[in-house]
């Protein structure tokens, strides 16, 4: 008898886990201002043996419902800072962005895991930037408690996918965000729309006002590069800077992308 496809799925991603078997790539985030690297952002990858490449969209909803997200998060932190050490070796300066799942807030010492780990592997609070999407089922109160220990620590706090979620203007007044990632689904048609422009300008001048920074995802062309610019908008992802990349294709992509951008 072959096991319902979930359960498959889910010992599938249990053993990947065990086994040290996830890894990640990085997605460079870029200064609109200088075009810079500022910073990566770590996004996990399962390859699976039988099924192939298993996208997090899949797994990352199983993890959550099977008790496996702290184990996630914890391991994801080791890989990803024991990687920010090399590029550093390398005189690679880069901060790193991490997911994080709503869920990971609901372990009270979870702060407390993240600053250790920053500790034990000699990463400087100021480099790590948590990335948190809306739809944590914890009230505000205790968000606002847990948020404002990581800034105590010096840890960044980006609110993901911002202008999908159903009270993100709540959450970007009353939590200690320091930065708000606008929507890839915004950025899309910003060069064709004049509604979206507007709208992503006015997300950028929100942010702004609110003394965050503002990111800009799924920036696929020169020219949504140069209009983001021309919004004073921070930062810029996605793939018209770089696809999420393999550690060790960093360096090369640095010193090609460096060469490529004029002021
Ligand atoms: P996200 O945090 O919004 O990540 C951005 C997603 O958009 C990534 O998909 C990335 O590969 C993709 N992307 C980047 N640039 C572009 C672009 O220019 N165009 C388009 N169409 N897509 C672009 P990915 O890697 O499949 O991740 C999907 C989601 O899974 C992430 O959305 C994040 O919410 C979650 N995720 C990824 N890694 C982790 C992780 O380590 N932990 C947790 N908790 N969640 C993760
Ligand atoms: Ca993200
Ligand atoms: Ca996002
Ligand atoms: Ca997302």
């Amino acid at each position: 008898m072959t096991a319902p496809p979930d359960l498959k799925l889910l010992d599938g991603f249990e053993r990947a886990l065990i086994n040290e078997r996830l890894h990640y790539a990085y997605q460079p985030k870029i200064s609109l201002a200088t075009g810079k690297l500022k910073r990566v952002e770590a996004l996990v990858r399962w390859h699976d043996p039988e099924m192939g490449a298993v996208p997090p969209s899949r797994f990352i909803p199983l993890a959550e419902g099977h008790g496996l997200i702290d184990q996630l998060t914890r391991y994801g932190l080791d890989r990803c800072f024991t990687q920010w050490k090399e590029w550093r070796a390398k005189g690679i300066e880069c901060e790193l962005a991490f997911n994080i799942s709503a869920m990971n807030l609901n372990a009270l010492d979870f702060p407390d895991i993240v600053e250790a780990k920053c500790e034990e592997h000699g990463v400087p609070a100021e480099c790590l930037v948590l990335e948190l999407t809306e739809g944590s089922t914890q009230s505000l109160v205790n968000l606002m408690d847990t948020l404002t220990r990581f800034r105590i620590k010096g840890i960044g706090l980006a609110i993901d996918d911002f202008g999908t979620g159903y009270s993100t203007m709540k959450l970007v007044r009353q939590l200690p965000f320091t930065e708000v990632k606008i929507d890839r689904f915004f950025i899309s048609d910003a060069t064709r729309s004049m509604d979206s422009r507007v709208i992503v300008e006015a997300m950028i001048g929100l942010a702004h006002g609110l003394g965050l920074s503002a990111t800009c995802e799924g920036v696929e062309t020169r020219e949504q590069i140069q209009l983001l610019r021309a919004m004073e908008c921070d930062v810029a992802q996605g793939y018209g800077v770089s696809k999420p990349l393999l550690a060790e294709d960093l360096p090369g992509w640095i010193e090609q992308w460096e060469a490529g951008w004029d002021e």
